[in-house]
Parts: C-alpha cells; structure tokens; sequence
C-alpha cells in the first residue's frame, strides 16, 4: 500500500481523494514577522485559513497539498491545526523558496549538506513536530537558475534521490526556466517523473509546454484567478489544447491562492486586485474554471485524472 506524509501521519493514496495540488493557507516573509510582529493579525489569518480549508471542503476537496517552504512561513504546528479543525488533509513540503538569496547559513553549507536537511523533514519531522514532509520545493524565477537557485535545485535533487520524495520546482514559463530546472534535475539523475513543474500555466506558448512535457516531468496548470501572470481566458484555451493533445495525465489543476498574502500592504492591495487578480480565490477552480472547461468538452474522467489520479501518482 503506497502511502504519503499529511499533517496527522501517513495516509493510504486511495485516501487522497479530489486534492488542490498547490494553494498556501498562509504566506508571510519570516524575518519580517519575527522582528516586526505588530504587522500581523494572527487571529485573522487563522480565521482566513480555516475558512478556505471549510470552503473547499465544501466543494468535495479531502486533501489540500500546501507547497510552503523556507520563505514562504512554512509552519506545521498552523497547517496541523487548520487540517485537524476543517477535516481538510494537508500535504507539506521541505525545501527553500528563493530566486537567487541565500541565508549564510545556507550559503555556507554545501549542496549534501543542505540535501541532509531537507532529508531530516523527510524523516525525522518538520520543525521539531512528527509532522513528515511529503515532497521537495524549490524555484527558479525571472532571472532563471541563479547560483543561489542552482545549489537549492542539486539539494533538493540529491534529498530526493535518498528518499524517493517528489520534488516541485516553481518555474516561469515566459524564460523558460523549467527546461532549465529539468537539465540540473537530469545531471543529478533525478527521475523526471518525479517532478512537478510548477506554474507551467502562466504561458500560452504550447510548443515550449510539449519540449517540458517531452522531459518526462509532471507540470502545475496551478495559477488560475492570478490574471496578473496569465488572464482565465488564455489559461483555459491552453488547457483545452493540451487536453486535446492527451495530456491530462501530466497536468494538475489548482490556484496557488494565499489565503493571507503580505507582500503588499491592505491599501496596495486594494488598488492592485480589481486588474490583477480579481477572482482570485480557493474556490475559483470550482465555482467558474471547471464549469467553463466541462462546457467546452473537458470530460470527468480527465477531471478525475487531474485531481484524483495525478496527485496520487506524483506524491507516491
Ligand atoms: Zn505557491
């Protein structure tokens, strides 16, 4: 029986049920919320998050994987309490969320020694809880694999290697970086099918999708409602497309939604939502983009392979 870490223990992959396969309920900068606490509301942040985790409840969701890594406020002891309060079965991560910076800390210990942490998540726990990490974070950005990206990618390949755990590997589409992310996972002799390629549907460029799915990896349709990267529209018809191509067995369907997002502040926010991200949401998939899709031909077994078959396939 193949089985994967969730916040409360091992789970059976017949257990996963309709999983959202990439939303955070919670992304805030650490350093900042350590040294600054009176930027934060605590309380409203927990009632955000255990709100999302009962809305997509509500929509049939059992199991909502929670790629939060090093700067992102990975925290288990919150995800615990949000899976163990909505009934939701949560799925973390290990794994460092940069585009180039690294602590000294980090910057000073080689690839096998950073790999050994993201081993200790894998099995001894995440932050001194029992919680296990299921898979491997990482990410490549807009200035591609930068030395800091390069050692994040060879540790979290080796980390795989010795575990067997899948790795995510956030990626943007428009430079390519994810043929990028898949020739370093190779050099390491990772299994491509073992990796996620994450945000893969911020671009409509389906010649460059077909060479990433050439390489064997798995790839996240992940960002709908950030009209910001890519409007509905366009994600839809690439959606479609690949769909007709056969490809339902390589994508996942999710949003990437923060169920609180700091990086801007209320007033910002405020002005920036209406163009970038007006119905960005944990239920959006639900209550528009997979209406739309089945209208215009998606059928429930390539539903069903996105967000039954695929998340049990890839994390065990
Ligand atoms: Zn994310």
């Amino acid at each position: 029986m193949a089985t994967v870490e969730s916040v409360n223990g091992p789970i059976d992959v017949e257990e996963l049920g309709l999983t959202l396969i990439h939303e955070h309920f919670r992304v805030t900068d650490e350093a900042t919320r350590f040294q600054f606490p009176h930027l934060y509301d605590e309380q409203a942040e927990w009632d955000a998050a255990l709100s999302d985790a009962n809305a997509v409840k509500g929509h049939g969701v059992r199991t909502v994987v929670e790629p939060s890594a090093m700067f992102l406020h990975r925290d288990a002891r919150f995800s615990k309490r949000v899976a163990d309060e909505s009934g939701v079965q949560v799925i973390l991560a290990t794994g460092v969320y940069t585009y180039d910076h690294l602590p000294q800390a980090l910057m000073n210990r080689s690839e096998d020694e950073l790999a050994e942490i993201f081993v200790h998540d894998i099995e001894n726990g995440i932050q001194g809880t029992d919680i296990k990490a299921a898979f491997i974070k990482c990410a490549a950005d807009e200035a591609g694999v930068t030395p800091g990206v390069e050692k994040v990618h060879r540790a979290a390949a080796r980390a795989s290697k010795q575990t067997g755990r899948p790795i995510m590997a956030h990626s943007h589409p428009k430079r390519e970086t994810g043929l990028a992310q898949m020739r370093l996972f190779e050099e390491e002799g990772v299994d491509p099918a073992k990796v996620q390629v994450a945000h893969t549907g911020d671009t409509v460029d389906l010649d460059y999708i077909e060479r990433l799915l050439d390489t064997g990896c798995w790839i996240g349709m992940d960002r709908y409602g950030l009209d910001i990267y890519l409007p509905t529209e366009q994600r839809q018809a690439t959606v479609l497309a690949l769909l007709e191509k056969g490809h339902s067995d390589r994508m996942f369907l999710s949003q990437d939604w923060c169920s609180t997002l700091d990086y801007f502040t209320e007033a910002v926010e405020e002005q920036l939502k209406p163009t970038a991200a007006p119905n960005w949401s944990m239920t959006f998939l639900f209550e528009q983009v997979i209406p739309e899709l089945k209208e215009r031909g998606m059928t429930e077994e390539q539903l069903a392979q996105m967000m039954v078959e695929n998340p049990k396939r890839w994390l065990a």
